[in-house]
This record gives C-alpha cells, sequence and structure tokens, in this order.
C-alpha cells in the first residue's frame, strides 16, 4: 500500500465542553466597553483568569480603570470580599487585539463587542479558528439573532447567548438564550456558570430582541417618540415612568445608559426582523445617533453628563 491510498484518518471525535463551570478556568471577553469591561470584571470577581481584548488600546485603559473604581466600591460596600476583589484587579490580562495571544487555556469566549452584525460574524469566525475546539462561543448580543452568529462557526452547537444586564457587576439577571443548533449540554452549561457567578439565568427562544429588549426597546422607542412629538419634556418623560410606574429610571436616562447608537440598533433588528411597523425607530432616535449624542458613554445624549 502506498501512502497515497492510505486510509483517510478517521473523523475526530467531537470536541467535549466543560463539564461543570468548574471546569471553566480562563474567560476570554472580546469587547472593553461598558459591557465586556463589566463580564470581566464579573468573572474575574468568580475566581476565573480573564482575558480581556479590544482593538482600542483607549478603551482597555478606561476598562481597566472602571474596572478597578466598580470592584474598589462594591468592596467598600462590603459586597466583594477582599479575595473578589483582587481577582477583579489582578486577574484580567489586557489583550489589544488577539494576535499574538496565548489562547490555548480558553474555556469560554463571551463576545461583548458593537452591536452589528457584521463585526460579531468576522469576530465569531475569527474566535472559531482560534480558540479550543472544546470552548463555548457565547455573545452578549441585545437584539441578533444567536443562530445567524453561530452559522458562522464550525461549531454552532456550542454558541450560547449569555445576555447581561447593565452595570454588570451590580444587576443579576442573565439572559440565556439557545440557537437553533445548540446543546442541551452547552445551554445548561452556560445555565449553571451564570449561576456559579453569582447571576440568575432565564432562558430565551432566539428571536429577535430575546425576552428582555423585546418588551424593553419599544418602550424606549416610544419615549423618544412621544419626545419627539412635544408630548412631554425629557425630564417629564422620565419622571411620569419612575413616580407613576414605579420604574427606578426614566426610559431616555436608561437609553442613555446603554447607549443610544446601541438602542438604535436593536431597534432596526426588531424592526427588520420582526417586519411589522410598530418597531420603526423613532425619528429623533435616529437624530441624536447622527449627531453623535450616544448617551453617558459620549457625555451627551438626551441629557449631558
Ligand atoms: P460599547 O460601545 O460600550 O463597547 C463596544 C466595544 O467593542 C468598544 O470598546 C469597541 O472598541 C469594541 N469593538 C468593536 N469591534 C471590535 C472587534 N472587532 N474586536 C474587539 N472589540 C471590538 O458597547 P456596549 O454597550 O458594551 O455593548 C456591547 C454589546 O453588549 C453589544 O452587543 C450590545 O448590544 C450588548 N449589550 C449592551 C447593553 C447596554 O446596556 N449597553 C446591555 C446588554 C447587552
Amino acid at each position: 500500500m502506498t501512502t497515497t491510498d492510505a486510509p483517510a484518518a478517521a473523523p475526530s471525535a467531537t470536541p467535549t465542553i466543560p463539564a461543570s463551570p468548574a471546569d471553566v478556568r480562563e474567560v476570554l471577553v472580546v469587547g472593553a466597553g461598558q459591557m465586556g469591561s463589566g463580564i470581566a470584571q464579573v468573572f474575574a470577581q468568580a475566581g476565573r483568569r480573564v482575558l480581556l481584548a479590544d482593538v482600542s488600546a483607549a478603551q482597555l485603559e478606561r476598562a481597566k480603570a472602571g474596572i478597578a473604581k466598580s470592584a474598589g466600591r462594591l468592596h467598600e460596600k462590603g459586597r466583594l470580599s477582599a479575595e473578589q476583589h483582587a481577582g477583579a484587579t489582578e486577574q484580567v490580562t489586557y489583550l489589544e487585539g488577539l494576535d499574538g495571544a496565548d489562547l490555548t487555556g480558553v474555556d469560554l469566549a463571551v463576545e461583548a463587542a458593537t452591536e452589528h452584525l457584521e463585526t460579531k460574524l468576522a469576530i465569531f469566525a475569527d474566535l472559531d479558528a482560534r480558540v479550543p475546539d472544546g470552548a463555548v462561543l457565547a455573545t452578549n448580543t441585545s437584539s441578533i439573532s444567536i443562530t445567524t452568529i453561530a452559522a458562522a462557526t464550525q461549531r454552532p452547537q456550542h454558541v450560547v447567548g449569555m445576555h447581561f444586564m447593565n452595570p454588570v457587576p451590580v444587576l443579576e439577571l442573565v439572559e440565556v438564550i439557545s440557537g437553533l443548533e445548540t446543546t442541551d449540554a452547552a445551554l445548561e452549561l452556560v445555565m449553571a456558570l451564570a449561576r456559579d457567578i453569582g447571576k440568575t439565568p432565564v432562558h430565551s427562544q432566539d428571536v429577535p430582541g430575546f425576552i428582555a429588549n423585546r418588551i424593553l426597546l419599544p418602550m424606549i422607542n416610544e419615549a423618544f417618540f412621544v419626545l419627539g412629538e412635544g408630548i412631554g419634556d425629557a425630564e417629564g418623560i422620565d419622571a411620569v415612568m419612575r413616580m407613576g410606574m414605579a420604574h427606578p429610571m426614566g426610559p431616555l436616562a436608561l437609553a442613555d445608559l446603554i447607549g443610544l447608537d446601541t438602542c438604535l440598533a436593536i431597534a432596526e433588528v426588531l424592526h427588520r426582523d420582526l417586519g411589522e411597523d410598530k418597531y420603526r425607530p423613532a425619528p429623533l432616535l435616529r437624530r441624536y445617533v447622527a449627531a453623535g449624542r450616544l448617551g453617558r458613554k459620549s457625555g451627551r445624549g438626551v441629557f449631558e453628563y
């Protein structure tokens, strides 16, 4: 028998994902904005080694300072032990891009980059090639289809939505979303992992906006219609929802916290993918984003910071 007709190598066995949350020891977070830095913080507080990557060096600096400030405040309030505080400040490695990084120990990657489909597809194709076959790939997307993101990889069965809430170190909920191909084992691992880091997971099917933004975003969008139509001023609209409906924040202040660009991106996904006019983004929301008024992160949105 010559080497050319040697039998083909047996197909490699299906890669094994971590069996339990304790087996998730190293987490790569891609995107170090307000969400990515919070996600890195909560994993590091929970004893994981964390690699936090962004394309922007300036953003990584902001993330490092933000994590130190947030963990310091929670420690002062007695909500973080000295060990958890040390984890947040000492167990995060900051990476400008992934080239040259040692990713051989990564058990879970969580993508928290800009809410833009093409950006996420490119990141997932890249992550798929870089992290070990047994690693689970998660996305913090607010609205984009998990099934679509998963299809950019060779491991759609191990792609899961892990949707943290803002601010991540404070809010307890994590929406966990299974795509069409997600296995029960991958879903259950991410649900158990969320509990293990002190969060409460709620499962959602993979529909535009999932549960949280299917309900929240139309309310925020409507507040921009109400403002744009001059029905009330910004302070009045927020006061009605805070004092009349017992919401902890008004919808316009909340939109500024989320980021008006992110709100618009979610509204566009709901409008396009659900195909109903009632989800049409408010013109005033579009105008603020066009003007660069993105909310707290740019210093000015509906309100000034
Ligand atoms: P952000 O604008 O604060 O940060 C996004 C970060 O992604 C930036 O630092 C940017 O430099 C980085 N980035 C862009 N392209 C990248 C790439 N190719 N590789 C690595 N980094 C890249 O946005 P955010 O508010 O942190 O949102 C991030 C994700 O989390 C989005 O998908 C958003 O929908 C979701 N999310 C946001 C909120 C919220 O309240 N803002 C809540 C839940 C989920």
